[in-house]
C-alpha cells in the first residue's frame, strides 16, 4: 500500500470557517465592505494587545504600507536580514529604496551584532539622521523578521533604532501568537513592540484568511494612514476626492470570515506545534547526525515552522529531501540567500556566513496544525533510516 502523503504545512479548517464564509455569502457583502473586515481588525488587535489594527490582502501589501507610512522615500537604504522570505525585501524597492542585507544569527533572525557593526563602522550621524558614508544615502529604517516564529533581538534593535534615528518595522508575517516571558518586554507580542509590524494570513501560515495581513502600529497617525492608503487614498466617501496615490489593498469580507474563524483556533494551533516540536526535539535532536534548532527560551513562541539541521557533513540536504519524497513525506530547503537573488545581487551585504551555513544544511519538517503525532514519528523514522 502506497504511504499517506505527508505534506509540509497545510491549513486546518476544522472550526465555524465554513459558516462565517457562508454567512458572509449570504449577507451577500463578499467584497471589501462588510462589517467582518472591521470585526476581524478588532479581534486581531484586541489579540495582540493593541488599540488597533489594519487588514490588507497580503502580508505583502502589508509590508509596503508599513514603509510607507516609516517614510522610506526614494534612495534611503532600510536594512534587512539576507535570510528571509523576499517578500521581506521588494517593499523597500517598490518605495525606490534600496535594501542593505545583514546576515543571521543563531535565531535564523538579523544578528544585531552585525547590524550594529554596520551602522557604527559604514554610517555616520548628521543631525540625528544616519548615513551610509559609502554610498551617501539615508539609512531610514530596520527590518528584522521574527523567522518561522522565532524572536528577532528586539531587546537589542529597539535601542538600536533609537540611537541611529531608524524606524523599526517587524515582519511578523510568521509570528503571530509569538510574545516575550522574561525581559523588559515580558507579556508583549511580536509586531507590537517597533514602530510598526505586519502579521500575514496565506495559506502556509499558522492561521489562514486565504490570503490576508494585517498592519499595527504604535503611532495611531500611521494605523490611520495605512488605512487610508489601502483603500485608494479617499478623502471623501461620495464624491471621489484623493488625496494621494492610493492602492487596492483592504481585505475582503470572505477572507476576514475564514480569519475570524481562524484566529478562534490560534491558541489551540501553537499548543499542537508546540507538541509537534517537542516530539520532533524528542526523536530526532542529537541523533543521526541531525539537530532540531531550538526557538529562543525567554519567549513563547508560536512554533510556526521548525529546522532540521544536518549537523553531520554526510547528510546532503537535496538528496536527503529526495529521499524522503519518495517516502510521500514533503519538506522543503530554508530560503536561498536575498542578496544572491538577480533583483538584489549589486547590493551591498554584510556578515553572510551564518545565514550561508544555515541555507545550506537546514531543511523544514512537516508542521501542518492538523499533523497527528503518529505521522510526526513517522516522519522522524524516515530521517532516523536515513
Ligand atoms: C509569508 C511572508 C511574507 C508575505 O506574506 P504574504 O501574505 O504571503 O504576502 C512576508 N515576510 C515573511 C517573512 C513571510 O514569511
Amino acid at each position: 500500500m502506497e504511504p499517506k502523503f505527508i505534506p509540509l504545512s497545510v491549513p486546518n479548517f476544522k472550526g465555524n470557517e465554513k459558516k462565517y464564509v457562508n454567512d458572509a455569502v449570504v449577507s451577500e457583502w463578499v467584497s471589501t465592505g462588510g462589517s467582518l473586515v472591521g470585526e476581524f481588525e478588532k479581534k486581531i488587535a484586541a489579540y495582540v494587545g493593541m488599540p488597533d489594527a489594519v487588514a490588507c490582502n497580503s502580508g505583502s501589501s502589508g509590508l509596503h504600507l508599513a514603509c510607507m507610512v516609516a517614510g522610506v522615500q526614494p534612495g534611503d537604504e532600510v536594512l534587512v536580514p539576507t535570510l528571509t522570505f523576499i517578500a521581506t525585501v521588494n517593499p523597500v524597492r517598490y518605495c525606490f529604496a534600496q535594501p542593505v542585507f545583514i546576515g543571521c544569527d543563531d535565531t535564523l533572525c538579523m544578528d544585531p551584532d552585525a547590524a550594529e557593526a554596520f551602522l557604527a563602522d559604514h554610517c555616520e550621524m548628521r543631525n540625528g539622521k544616519c548615513y551610509n558614508k559609502k554610498t551617501g544615502a539615508h539609512v531610514a529604517a530596520i527590518m528584522p523578521v521574527h523567522v518561522f516564529g522565532n524572536m528577532a533581538a528586539l531587546e537589542r534593535f529597539v535601542p538600536m533604532a533609537r540611537q541611529y534615528g531608524l524606524v523599526l518595522i517587524e515582519d511578523s508575517a510568521e509570528a503571530i501568537g509569538t510574545r516575550y516571558t522574561e525581559g523588559e518586554f515580558a507579556g508583549r507580542m511580536a509586531g507590537t513592540i517597533g514602530d510598526v509590524g505586519v502579521y500575514s494570513f496565506n495559506g502556509n501560515k499558522i492561521m489562514t484568511s486565504g490570503a490576508g495581513g494585517m498592519v499595527v502600529s504604535n503611532h495611531p497617525d500611521w494605523v490611520k494612514r495605512a488605512r487610508y492608503l489601502s483603500t485608494q487614498a479617499k478623502d471623501d466617501e461620495l464624491q471621489f476626492v484623493h488625496g494621494e496615490v492610493g492602492y487596492n489593498y483592504r481585505l475582503t469580507n470572505v477572507q476576514a470570515a475564514m480569519g475570524l474563524a481562524q484566529l478562534e483556533q490560534l491558541e489551540g494551533f501553537i499548543d499542537h506545534k508546540i507538541e509537534l516540536y517537542n516530539l520532533y526535539c524528542e526523536l530526532l535532536d542529537g541523533k543521526n547526525g541531525y539537530r532540531i534548532l531550538p526557538f529562543r527560551s525567554d519567549i513563547r513562541s508560536n512554533h510556526w515552522f521548525f529546522c532540521l539541521y544536518l549537523e553531520d557533513p554526510r547528510h546532503d540536504r537535496d538528496s536527503l529531501m529526495r529521499a524522503l519524497s519518495q517516502q510521500k513525506i514533503q519538506t522543503r530547503p530554508i530560503w536561498a540567500l536575498i542578496n544572491e537573488q538577480k533583483p538584489y545581487a549589486d547590493c551591498e551585504a554584510y556578515c553572510l556566513e551564518k545565514a550561508q551555513d544555515y541555507r545550506a544544511r537546514v531543511i523544514n519538517l512537516p508542521c501542518s496544525t492538523n499533523l497527528s503525532l503518529e505521522d510526526a514519528r513517522r516522519v522522524a523514522q524516515a530521517l532516523l533510516a536515513l
